[in-house]
């Protein structure tokens, strides 16, 4: 090896460890996981980290649970945060900068009932009553490829509803649908 050489190699290496410092990707704290989500009934929005230095943050999960509410009766529920990483899994694979847009968060009871009795074609025990569904879409992606996505990732169901033009995603078991 010419002096030459072992110089460059040993620039190379004082240049990787200043990166390292620099760069949160090289760090060893995991990057925190963010969402956006902008509720299309109350106009209300979030957008911010709700996981940080490994851990959630409680005041973001606050916002969340607000910002997701039962927009009929303002009920409140917490949110599953399986349900939070879900989407944030979903939201780095549409590669957007886009919030996603929420049709439909936490259903109380009280809604539930009331959604049933006009047949909406709503569950009895909806994961929606739970904290643990979601209806989302996403401005600039079609909902067939929101749709496809969530089913490859396999972490619970996946309704498709192309008329409405949403995707419901929640935590419970595997399983898909799609209505007319
Ligand atoms: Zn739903």
């Amino acid at each position: 090896m010419t002096d030459l050489t072992r110089r460059s190699l040993l620039a190379l290496g004082a240049g990787a460890a200043a990166l390292a410092s620099t760069n949160p990707a090289f760090a060893l704290t995991p990057a925190p996981r963010a969402l956006s989500f902008h509720n299309l009934h109350t106009g209300e929005s979030f957008k911010g980290a709700y996981w940080e230095n490994g851990q959630y943050v409680p005041d973001s999960l606050v916002e969340i649970r607000k910002v997701l509410r039962d927009f009929r009766t303002g009920d409140e529920h917490m949110i599953d945060t399986k349900l939070l990483d879900l989407l944030t899994a979903m939201h780095r694979r549409l590669d957007t900068s886009e919030p996603f847009q929420v049709i439909s968060g936490y259903r109380s009871p009280k809604s539930n009932a009331m959604l049933r009795e006009k047949g909406s074609g709503v569950a009895t025990h909806s994961y929606h009553m739970r904290g643990m569904a979601i209806d989302i879409r996403v401005a600039g992606r079609r909902t067939s490829s929101i749709q496809r996505l969530a089913l490859g990732l396999q972490r619970g169901g996946v309704g498709y509803y192309p008329a409405s033009d949403f995707v419901h995603v929640d935590v419970g078991p595997v399983r898909t649908w799609k209505t007319v």
